[in-house]
């Protein structure tokens, strides 16, 4: 089977274990000790073919091997965890040995859209400017965009490193 490695990373408290955690086991987890770094395995069908996940739900440590696809997670509610994201990306690009790196961009907590800091445009923008990085606004706690910003990381895998 075809096995695929997938990094979480973001600001502490963004909800990059519970988008881990809702696309992996269906849960939601209102609570996840903000230290433990784990990774998971799912398998998830693509086109009718049968693809392992690895996916490493980070706490702070920089996971940066290529050959690997990168959830960005920033929370709408926080422009800090958004302007955080430029230079997490810029480190993954300083280390790739690829030209094209599977990335997808996450700006989660959706549901609360009352405390938002972080528009859908000043996101947009950043996607275009990093050359259409697909971007979901997601809601671990309501399980909106998880399993598109997952998949779309994964067929991305698949098409940038060849379906081994
Ligand atoms: P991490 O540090 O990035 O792993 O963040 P966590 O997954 O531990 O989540 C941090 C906090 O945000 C927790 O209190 C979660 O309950 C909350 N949280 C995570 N995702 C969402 C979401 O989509 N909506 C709301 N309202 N809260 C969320
Ligand atoms: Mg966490």
């Amino acid at each position: 089977r075809r096995e695929y490695n997938i990094v979480v990373l973001g600001a502490g408290g963004v909800g990059k274990s519970c988008l881990t955690a809702q696309f992996v086991q269906n849960v939601w987890i209102e609570s996840y000790d903000p230290t433990i770094e784990d990774s998971y395995r799912k398998v998830v069908d693509v086109d009718g073919k049968s693809t392992v996940l690895e996916i490493l739900d980070t706490a702070g440590t920089e996971q940066f091997t290529s050959m690997r696809g990168f959830l960005l997670v920033y929370s709408i509610t926080s422009l800090s965890s958004f302007n955080e994201l430029a230079p997490i990306r810029d480190a993954i690009l300083r280390i790739k040995e690829v030209d094209e790196v599977p990335m997808v961009i996450c700006g989660n907590k959706s549901d609360l859209e009352g405390d938002r800091q972080v528009s859908k445009n000043r996101a947009n923008h950043i996607s275009k400017k990093w050359g259409n990085v697909p971007l979901y606004e997601s809601s671990a706690k309501k399980r909106l965009h998880v399993d598109d910003a997952f998949m779309n990381l994964t067929r991305q895998m698949i098409r940038m490193m060849g379906a081994t």
